[in-house]
Order: C-alpha cells, then sequence, then structure tokens
C-alpha cells in the first residue's frame, strides 16, 4: 500500500465522525431512577422501566436533557425549542423492550460547528492548497461543521463467553448486564468535513475536552463511556461528489482513531487505484494487527420502524431553561488557553494542554495562586514537563517547585529529584530543599571567585574557545560545578563564563 502523503496528492479523503457519549457523571438512568454505576454486581441496578417490562412508564431525565443543552450550546448548536423522542426498533437481548429510545429528525441540537486548530507534523497531512490557508509555520484552522446531538439510551452489556477474544461467534455462552440499560447517552454527528486522520484525531479530543469542563461525563474512551466510530470515503481531488463510505468500529483510543483511519484511506485508495470498488460496510479496527477487517456489509437500509414514542410527550425548552443551561457553562477551554497567553505570557502550547483539562487547570490555578503571578510560566512548564509524572502533588508544592526553578536555586533534574523524595509525604520542596543543602548559590560574588578560579586553570579550554570551539563552554561550566560541589547553578555559570570569555 502506498504512504497517507502519497495518497493524499491525488485523492481528498472525506471523514465524517459519530460520537457517543454517556453521560456518567449523572445519579441516575435516562427514563428510570436506577442508579447510574459502572462496577456494581452485574442486574443490581435495574427496575421495570429499563428492563422492558409491559405497562412500564418512561419519565425523562431532565438532567440529562441539561447535559445535552449544555453540550449543544458548546458546541455552537442550535438549540431546538420543539422535539420529541422516537423508537427504533431492533431485535437483541441488550435491550429488553425491543426498541431504543432515541430522537427522530429532529435533535435538541442542530447545525453546530467546531473550529480545529491544526499545527506540528500533523498538519503536514493536509497538504497545500486544499481548501484551508496554512500560516508561514504550517498551522492552520479547520471549521468542522456538527449536524447534531441527539440524546438516547445505552443498551445493556453483553459478555461472550468460552470463545476466543470474546466475539459472540465462538463463545458458548452470551451473558447480559442491564446496568447500562438505559444510561443516557448522546450522540454526535458530524457533517463529513474532516480531511486527515490528524484532524479527526484533534476534534476528538477537542469534543473530550469541552465535555469534560462542561462535566457531564468522564470522557474515558478506554473505559467506553465515549466511543467513537469513523465514516470514511475517498474521492479525487477536484471532484465534488461524495464516494462510497465505510464505517469503522471499535476505536478505543485517540491513537487508534489516526491509525485507523490512515489505513482506511491507503486501504480504499488501492482498492480505487486498481479499478476495484469499495462496498458501503462496517469494518472492524484491530489494533494488534494494525488493520481494519470487515464486520457486516450493508445491502440495504436498516429498517427500525422510526416512530414517535406515546408514552413520552413531546418537549417543548423554554427560554429560561435554555439561559439556565447556559449560565451552567463554566469557562472553556479556548476561553480559558486564551487568557492563559493573555494573563500570564505561556507559550501557546502549554496554554492549550493545561485549559483542555479542567483537573489541570485547577490545579495550575490553584499553584499560581501560591506562587504568584509573576512565576505563573514557570508553573506551566511545570505542570506540562514534571506534573504528569506524579500521582500526588499538592498546589503547595507545584507552586513551591516552580518558584524554587523560576529563582534559579535548582536545576530541573534537581527538581525531579525533590518531587521524588516529597511527593507521597506532601513535604514543601523548599523544605526538603535546605535541610539537603540543594539551594544553588545565586551569591554572585562567591560564583564569580569560582569562574576566576575555573578561567585562571583551565588555559588550553579557554584557548579552544577563542579558537572557535565554543562547546568547551560546556566542559567549563562542569569545572566550575564541581568547584562549588553542586552548590552553584549552571545557567548562572554559563552566563558568567559567556560574559567573562566574550569580554
Ligand atoms: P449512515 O446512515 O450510514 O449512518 P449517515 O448519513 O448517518 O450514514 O452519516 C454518518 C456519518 O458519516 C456522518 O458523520 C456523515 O458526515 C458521514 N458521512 C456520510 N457520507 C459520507 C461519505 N460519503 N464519506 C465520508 N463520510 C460520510
Ligand atoms: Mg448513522
Ligand atoms: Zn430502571
Amino acid at each position: 500500500m502506498k504512504k497517507l502523503a502519497e495518497v493524499l496528492k491525488d485523492w481528498e479523503a472525506v471523514i465524517g465522525l459519530e460520537v457517543h457519549t454517556e453521560l456518567t457523571t449523572l445519579e441516575t438512568k435516562m427514563f428510570c431512577d436506577c442508579k447510574l454505576s459502572h462496577d456494581d454486581p452485574p442486574n443490581t441496578n435495574v427496575c421495570p422501566v429499563c428492563l422492558g417490562m409491559p405497562g412500564a412508564l418512561p419519565v425523562p431525565n431532565e438532567k440529562a436533557i441539561e447535559s445535552i443543552v449544555m453540550a449543544g450550546l458548546a458546541t455552537n448548536c442550535e438549540i431546538q425549542r420543539h422535539s420529541m423522542f422516537y423508537r427504533k426498533h431492533y431485535f437483541y437481548p441488550d435491550m429488553a423492550k425491543n426498541f431504543q429510545t432515541t430522537q427522530g429528525p429532529v435533535a435538541f441540537c442542530m447545525h453546530g460547528h467546531l473550529d480545529l486548530e491544526v499545527s506540528g507534523e500533523g498538519a503536514k497531512e493536509r497538504p497545500d492548497n486544499t481548501g484551508v490557508e496554512k500560516n508561514s509555520d504550517g498551522s492552520y484552522t479547520a471549521p468542522i461543521r456538527i449536524l447534531r446531538i441527539h440524546m438516547e439510551e445505552d443498551a445493556a452489556k453483553m459478555v461472550h463467553v468460552g470463545g476466543e477474544e470474546g466475539r459472540i461467534t465462538a463463545a458458548t455462552e452470551s451473558l447480559v448486564d442491564y446496568n447500562r440499560c438505559g444510561t443516557p447517552l448522546i450522540e454526535l454527528v458530524t457533517e463529513p468535513d474532516l480531511r486527515t486522520p490528524e484532524e479527526a484525531r484533534l476534534f476528538m479530543e477537542k469534543l473530550r475536552e469541552t465535555f469534560l469542563t462542561l462535566g457531564i461525563s468522564d470522557c474515558s474512551l478506554e473505559n467506553g463511556s465515549m466511543r467513537c466510530d469513523g465514516n470514511i470515503s475517498l474521492r479525487r481531488r477536484g471532484e465534488t461528489r461524495l464516494g462510497t463510505k465505510t464505517e469503522m468500529k471499535n476505536i478505543n483510543s485517540f491513537k487508534s482513531l489516526h491509525d485507523a483511519l490512515e489505513y482506511e484511506i491507503c486501504r480504499q485508495a488501492e482498492v480505487l487505484e486498481e479499478g476495484g470498488i469499495v462496498y458501503q460496510e462496517t469494518r472492524h479496527w484491530e489494533p494488534s494487527h494494525k488493520r481494519t477487517v470487515v464486520m457486516r456489509v450493508k445491502e440495504t437500509a436498516d429498517d427500525y420502524r422510526l416512530f414517535p414514542d406515546p408514552d413520552l410527550a413531546p418537549f417543548d425548552l423554554t427560554d429560561e431553561f435554555i439561559d439556565h443551561c447556559q449560565a451552567r457553562i463554566p469557562e472553556l477551554p479556548d476561553a480559558k488557553r486564551d487568557r492563559y497567553i493573555a494573563t500570564y505570557g505561556i507559550k501557546r502550547s502549554d496554554a492549550a494542554l493545561i485549559a483542555g483539562d479542567p483537573t489541570r487547570s485547577a490545579e495550575f490555578e490553584a499553584a499560581v495562586q501560591v506562587a504568584g503571578d509573576k512565576v505563573a510560566e514557570t508553573v506551566a512548564k511545570v505542570m506540562v514537563n514534571l506534573v504528569p509524572s506524579y500521582e500526588t502533588l499538592s498546589a503547595n508544592q507545584i507552586g513551591s517547585i516552580a518558584s524554587l526553578l523560576a529563582e534559579d536555586a535548582i536545576t530541573f533534574a534537581q527538581a525531579r529529584e525533590v518531587l521524588d523524595a516529597v511527593q507521597e509525604s506532601g513535604e514543601d520542596p523548599a523544605a526538603y530543599v535546605d535541610a539537603h543543602g540543594m539551594r544553588q548559590s545565586t551569591d554572585t560574588d562567591a560564583l564569580a571567585a569560582i569562574v576566576d578560579e575555573v578561567l585562571g586553570r583551565c588555559v588550553d579550554q579557554v584557548q579552544q574557545y577563542h579558537d572557535g570551539n565554543k562547546k568547551v563552554l560546556g566542559y567549563l561550566v562542569g569545572q566550575c560545578m564541581k568547584a562549588a560541589k553542586g552548590t552553584g547553578n549552571p545557567k548562572a555559570f554559563n552566563k558568567m563564563l559567556s560574559e567573562k570569555l566574550e569580554a
């Protein structure tokens, strides 16, 4: 198969995503008051409604409607004042009612969009002059339209026992756990506006950051509370008609989403270039083999006998309700990122990384409170480069280590050493540094004396430096550090040595 870069020169990849998100932060299910939980014993959180007993009547969960409206507002959707629930019929043991309650042509949220900022290596996947303007550093913004976000309910979890890989085909028994059945689920469908695997990955990431910030879900791809199907087709550059798409299932990480789409783009290109036909089919991504395989071929449209649910009255959302949802939306990642850049002058990529995760940004803001606004830039560096390696650091510890770094009292390597030592005890890094004599001298008179001594002694290296071998500076810094017995700051030595040598 050809490589992605080569394929995308001749072909345009057209990608649309369908993203399911369980509203895991709610207390109860969508149409009954059974508890929402991931880890209770099987079939303990069930009732006549979610088991589909005859005569049981559903009552919609208002908190779930609140969550989906917040999701819609945060993704620039038009909130529909009037919509209703439909029944989508199918027979399978994971839904005892034999229909899933979902929405029809009008969803609570319609016609939104998210703007993606694509930069770095990933931006190169999109060839130049293909619909977006690229900046001088190769980065670009891609507006991605969202068709709709609708409300539905999850099905029960099935476990297939006795076969390899837990697949139903080889199983001797199948077990059903109805705890998950009736879990509030929102499905977001994009327009086919994505053009590269990287854009798809970024869209999913941005959606996850947005929903996490809204607090409507734990958004775990690994545990399946956020799931994504990738639809992909190819067309010759310049062609405006859509090609036949395939749909990729079983994507449980951002990397899988990227790699599955990359593989599928290359596979389809090969089929088409050999004069073959792409069949409309559902394919399964096999991460271990890095390939997609056919799951089922779609020959006819599915007939779900969709009709309005007679047990659920149509919804009329009031302006008050929508205003109430709007008021509950916290500062979203993009706004937060821009505020960090404007207030603290933090590097854009660091600011985006911190602002994208509500836990991380709360930690960052608490640490800045401790260390002071002037140190915010160093706090950001600590958040991005050090904190992810540790499980239990308090805002005080993060603020303290950032202050030490900002004062050049310790090196980055020492910061790691200190955090290793204090992460569990909760001890203050500054106190630890003092107790262990690690604080590096910034007393310039003492350091200057050492620099003079080293320059006087290392005559050969000084000569080499003047002959153009600037690398010996590192050796000289080392000599100074040795003379200072580890209490001198390498950055300070570096600066003083350079100044003296260039004088
Ligand atoms: P289906 O009925 O097969 O589920 P939909 O029309 O509901 O298809 O679209 C599902 C997703 O596939 C949407 O995200 C949509 O943008 C995307 N999509 C539709 N047609 C194409 C196509 N030809 N190529 C790529 N993506 C497509
Ligand atoms: Mg669909
Ligand atoms: Zn129930």
